[in-house]
């Protein structure tokens, strides 16, 4: 029998498991995928996005509250989730813009905050990691040093010579960034919108988004996941100080985002398993050499260089 595929999901606040590849997510847990999320802040500086949760009692105990969605959206998504311990930058504003607070996660040394994420990928074992973009995905300093701390986990924990008190080496095998945000996803959107007769929120923004084919080819792994986008919908609800039910986010009816773009998109960007994009599975090349491998013994011999 093979064992279960394993996919971790590495976010840089609660919420962010619920508004990037969620629907993907929902889609592995029902095929019977082990999901972990690792979010690596607690949102402890984030801001309140739900006019009805502005108020000073949410606000004095923001960072229970937050884990208390968490909790929630876990359950909805049916994931494992895991905190890195690391306390939230915030969004700086202003012009200078002012320095990183003390101690927060986008102020630590890259090899110093990638140690506890080395230590769960070596215990967990992910076949597949994802984190965001080089910019983040937006430029939050928590989102930029995700990224970087989840590709420095990537690289060193298959090798022995790197933080050798974290536990055994594992190298997962694929490393994807999400693309939720390129502007061809907004064009079939609002398209779609004015197809049924409906007001498209997209139009202003889109006069404005010069077409960017470049970035556009960096999408390598479409996951069909259209039938998966109401959990998505409630994960994200549970985020409730984080999203407003009136809001922008829900401006758009779920049957136009599931005819308009069925997919949740991202880009491989490390592979050690043989696979030939365009993917429409996050596990293509994967699945192949599991079938092969060995139970206990499944990075001896299969794995190429
Ligand atoms: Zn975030």
């Amino acid at each position: 029998m093979a064992e279960a595929l394993r996919l971790m999901h590495v976010h840089a606040h609660p919420d962010d498991e619920s508004s990037k590849g969620a629907a993907s997510t929902a889609r592995y847990v029902a095929e019977g995928v082990d999901v972990l999320v690792v979010t690596c802040t607690g949102g402890e500086r984030g801001s309140i996005l739900n006019p009805n949760m502005d108020r000073p009692d949410v606000l004095a105990n923001i960072t229970d509250i937050r884990r208390q969605e968490m909790d929630a959206a876990r359950e909805i998504l049916g994931v494992r989730q895991e905190w890195l311990g690391f306390v939230d930058s915030g969004f700086p504003e202003g012009d200078p813009l002012p320095p990183l607070p003390d101690g927060c996660f986008a102020a630590q040394p890259v090899d110093t905050a990638a140690e506890p994420l080395v230590e769960i990928v070596r215990r967990f074992r992910p076949h597949v990691v994802t984190t965001y973009d080089e910019n983040g995905g937006y430029p939050h300093p928590d989102h930029v040093m995700c990224h970087k701390v989840t590709v420095a986990a990537f690289d060193a924990a298959g090798d022995p010579g790197r933080y050798p008190d974290s536990g055994a080496p594992w190298q997962p095998m694929k490393l994807y960034y999400h693309h939720s945000f390129h502007r061809q996803r907004f064009v079939a959107l609002h398209e779609e919108m004015e197809r049924r007769g409906l007001e498209s929120p997209y139009a202003e923004r889109l006069a404005e988004w010069k077409p960017d084919p470049e970035w556009d080819r960096r999408v390598t792994t479409k996951v069909e996941c259209a039938e998966y986008f109401p959990v998505r919908d409630k994960a994200l609800l549970a985020h409730a100080t984080q999203i407003d039910p009136e809001g922008p986010w829900f401006a758009v009816p779920l049957e136009v985002h599931q005819a308009a773009w069925p997919t949740e998109d991202y880009e491989l960007v490390r592979s050690v398993v043989e696979s030939d994009p365009p993917e429409t599975d996050l596990f293509a090349g994967v699945r192949e050499w599991a079938r092969q491998a060995v139970p206990g013994h499944e990075q001896t011999a299969t794995l190429p260089e």
